[in-house]
């Protein structure tokens, strides 16, 4: 079990901004930026590539309205969207969740190390190949 399904179980508080069938928001509560808040599905899977296509439209229909939320709340006009699967790309709590994050000026809010490489015209595409082969 983990702490965000304890969250949803109501067996520790939070303080939460968005709850519907499917999903529930909340502000994180070591924030990064003020309104830093976390969007979850109530399904239990740890990663995005497990969730039912049904928790991911209700997520997918919500989203953009919760943006829009902290940006009427904070008055911020800048944010990311961060949402990390497995502990190698950060992910710290192993049930899916989406954080979105104010970004009031260049030094606070998320940063970002981009380690952008040149894409090889035939690396390319054969990697989209092989990738548009598997999805399902
Ligand atoms: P991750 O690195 O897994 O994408 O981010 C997990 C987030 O969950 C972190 O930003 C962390 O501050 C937040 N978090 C961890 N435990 C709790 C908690 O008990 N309550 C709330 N509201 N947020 C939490």
């Amino acid at each position: 079990m983990t702490i965000f399904d304890k969250i949803l179980a109501g067996q520790i508080p939070c303080h939460k901004v968005y709850e519907d069938t499917h999903v529930l928001a909340f502000l994180d509560v070591n924030p990064i930026a003020p309104g830093h808040t976390l969007i979850i599905p109530k399904e239990a899977k740890a990663q995005l590539d497990e969730l039912s296509d049904e928790s991911a439209a209700a997520i997918g229909r919500v989203l953009p309205r919760l943006c829009r939320a902290v940006m009427a709340a904070t008055g911020c006009t800048a944010y990311n969207v961060l949402q990390n699967n497995g502990g190698p790309a950060h992910q710290a709590v192993f049930h899916v969740h989406f954080h979105i994050i104010p970004k009031p000026d260049a030094e606070s809010g998320l940063g970002i190390v981009w380690p952008a490489a040149k894409l090889d015209a035939a690396a390319g595409a054969a990697l989209a190949k092989a990738i548009a082969g598997c999805v399902q």
